[in-house]
């Protein structure tokens, strides 16, 4: 990549200085890290000539495929979402900075927040049987077509029972948050929406140590 002019250079380190201030979780340093990260994804997508307001669903989901080793459909289309938070269809550099805020860094309430938006699939407020259906069929892999539809509504039934406090036969954000108060495993009980440790520490190093000696 080359220098990064000085004029260009200080533009970066203000704006990194407001977006830190408002931000969670990242120093100055950090987010100027990720700016640069975020300039980079954005220069292979503006090749075809024309102005993008960000990072178009395709160029995210083949990102978080690559650094987060998140590889599920539906969970991929639900992480853009959650990023995407006016819903326009973009990432914005400051949806990215917000969102990876979560994403690599959320506290527990954080990201009890984060991971009910991607699975509540249709943005009612509640995670349904059928998009608890959908989005266990989508990570899970069993042995035969039969078995696994039987064997999915079956863990759908065990999963809904211990999560939905109220009985009322899906789960509010109040029933998702008790639930996974008592018990943490179940925060991805519907599939992987949070990247690994090792995903992060290696998009950490790549992003926010080499910057340190820049
Ligand atoms: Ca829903
Ligand atoms: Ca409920």
């Amino acid at each position: 990549m080359s220098q990064m002019s000085n004029k260009n250079k200080k533009v970066v380190q203000n704006l990194a200085k407001s977006i830190s201030k408002e931000v969670k979780h990242f120093n100055k340093i950090e987010v100027e890290g990720l700016i640069g990260e975020y300039e980079v994804l954005m220069q292979d997508m503006s090749n075809y000539g024309r102005e993008v307001p960000g990072l178009e669903r395709g160029k995210f989901r083949s990102k978080l495929h690559s650094m987060f080793g998140i590889t599920h459909d539906i969970i991929m289309d639900g992480v853009f979402k959650t990023f995407d938070k006016d819903n326009d269809g973009h990432v914005t550099m400051r949806e990215w900075i917000e969102g990876l805020s979560v994403f690599l860094r959320g506290n527990m309430d954080e990201q009890i927040k984060f991971c009910f938006h991607v699975f509540d699939l249709n943005g009612d407020g509640y995670i349904s049987r059928e998009e608890m259906l959908q989005l266990m069929k989508n990570s899970l892999i069993l042995a035969t077509e039969e078995e696994s539809e039987e064997g999915i509504k079956d863990l759908v039934e065990i999963t809904l029972n211990r999560m939905d406090h109220d009985h009322d036969g899906k789960l509010s954000f109040e029933d998702f948050e008790k639930a996974i108060k008592e018990e943490n495993l179940l925060l991805t009980a519907f599939g992987p929406c949070l990247p690994d440790y090792k995903s992060i520490e290696k998009f950490e190093q790549r992003v926010f140590y080499v910057q340190l000696f820049q």
